[in-house]
């Protein structure tokens, strides 16, 4: 059964809240799961749904685990945890992967049983723009914006305010902005580390960094 599914099963309201957690998560690390929990609870979320990126079109350069890897390292470091769920259906997309294409599949799987929250990074948001289909991704879901301590927030109110002035007096942009101290661990960090062999203790779980030693990614 895909993770959709178990949550609507396991979801017995009639409406319910769900966190969809957009990431390449190469590696996954704490700070992503402590982003995660936070914005289960101050969102009063049922479930959150990780979705590693399959075949990023933003991606062009750096080192990028393979898409199978990526989503195996979210699922070991989700797996304890019975609120957060992961779904292949970005990484088992053969094209190049858009996030409006991924909210249209969950809006037709949810229909109108859920609000969809979407979670990532604000510096991933602030390109929003130049995604494909702005517009329509705004009106499928609202966004948790997650940042580093010491953001400057006012590049998030500079976009919500273009976003706001291309919208219909019915429809308006919602981001909000969650401040995680955590998220001063970084996945680019982690992979220096790996590379020039410097300890990855206590920035990803346990399990994960065995993974990725033992499969011998970013070195
Ligand atoms: P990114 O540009 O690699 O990340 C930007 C910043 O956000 C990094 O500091 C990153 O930290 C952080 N970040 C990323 N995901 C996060 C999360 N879930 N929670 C907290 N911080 C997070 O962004 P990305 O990971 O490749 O993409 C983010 C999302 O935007 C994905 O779902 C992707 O599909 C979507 N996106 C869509 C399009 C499109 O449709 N055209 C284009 C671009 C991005 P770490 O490096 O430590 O993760």
């Amino acid at each position: 059964m895909f993770p959709e599914e178990k949550i609507i099963k396991l979801c017995a309201k009639k409406h319910i809240k769900v966190g969809i957690m957009g990431g390449t998560f190469n590696p996954i690390h704490f700070g992503h799961l402590v982003t995660a929990e936070e914005a289960l609870k101050q969102f009063c979320l049922d479930k959150v749904i990780f979705i590693p990126t399959g075949n990023p079109p933003h991606k062009t350069s750096g080192i990028l685990a393979g898409p199978e890897d990526r989503y195996l390292m979210t699922v070991i470091a989700t797996a304890s945890n019975p609120d957060f769920f992961v779904s292949r259906i970005e990484i088992d997309r053969e094209k190049t992967s858009y996030t409006i294409d991924t909210l249209k599949e969950l809006k037709n799987i949810f229909s109108d049983r859920a609000g969809l929250y979407f979670i990532t990074g604000a510096d991933a948001i602030l390109e929003i723009l130049s995604w494909k289909e702005p517009r329509e991704i705004m009106q499928y879901c609202s966004f948790i914006a997650a940042t580093r301590p010491g953001y400057d927030i006012k590049k998030i109110e500079e976009l919500k305010s273009k976003l706001d002035s291309f919208s219909t007096n019915s429809f308006k942009a919602q981001i909000y902005l969650m401040e995680i101290p955590a998220l001063a661990i970084s996945s680019t960090d982690i992979r220096n580390r790996i590379k020039s062999n410097r300890s990855i203790k206590y920035l990803l779980p346990e399990s994960v960094s065995n993974y990725l030693l033992k499969h011998g990614l970013y070195k």
